[in-house]
């Protein structure tokens, strides 16, 4: 037995039914093992049938299988199309995005309803985008919403009622749409928190502002504002 340790990501994959198992595109085969400190494995022997390089397998459900070099590559670097057409082999099920068979509790959704279509993996991952695309002001408003039933306070904005400034109103500071940069991000401020993402009761302001306010009343920041310049008035008078 040879110990080795797979290569960089991509050299190897785990071939789909048999999840334990890594192959590489020349046909070796490591089985991987449970290490709490690194990856460990072996790689397999494996032997020569009827003059082709096969490797005997065991399935997660214990059961023991020789498949064909060939045939494991074919199903861990290129899963045929035809899999599609039978997405549930035994407990998996075959993901049409990263094209991989994967254990059903792998697939969201509810145990009583049907699984989602892709993989748990996937699905976090088209969220994800799919969030990312969405225009700036759909985004605020969906956060607010999200906000106000999280914190229980009233919400009756529409998306009207989402005007991105093209500069903070409160620093100053250029407002960016991309949302890369967060202080610059626009968000949705309450003007008194109380009243909840009401229509008259918002305002858009960076980030930033709205971090430096948090939960803050008009009279805390005044009191606050004048406390900070009595300190620096006493300092340039002293
Ligand atoms: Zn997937």
């Amino acid at each position: 037995m040879t110990r080795i340790s797979p290569g960089a990501p991509g050299r190897w994959r785990i071939i789909p039914a048999f999840p334990a198992y890594e192959i590489n595109r020349k046909g070796e085969v490591w089985r991987r093992t449970r290490s709490r400190t690194r990856r460990g494995g072996y790689l397999l022997r494996g032997q020569t049938l009827n003059g082709k390089r096969c490797f005997t397998l065991v399935a997660i459900d214990g059961k023991k299988a020789i498949r064909r070099a060939e045939a494991l590559i074919n199903q861990a670097f290129f899963a045929a199309p035809d899999d599609r057409y039978d997405s549930r082999d035994g407990d998996l099920k075959w993901c049409p995005r990263c094209k991989y068979r994967k254990p059903l509790s792998e697939f969201g959704g509810h145990r009583l309803s049907r699984r989602g279509v892709y993989c748990k993996e996937c699905a976090r991952e088209y969220g994800r985008l799919k969030w990312r695309r969405e225009p700036a002001a759909e985004r605020l408003l969906k956060t607010a919403r999200f906000n106000a039933k999280k914190l229980g306070i009233p919400f009756d904005l529409s998306l009207a009622d989402i005007v991105i400034p093209e500069r903070c109103p409160v620093l100053g500071i250029e407002i960016k749409t991309d949302f890369l940069d967060k202080r610059a991000s626009p968000s949705v401020d309450r003007i008194r928190p109380e009243l909840g993402y009401v229509r008259g009761n918002v305002v858009i302001v960076s980030w930033r502002a709205n971090s430096l306010k948090g939960d803050a009343t008009i009279e805390e920041l005044t009191k606050i504002s004048r406390f900070y310049s009595s300190l620096t008035q006493e300092e340039r008078d002293a």
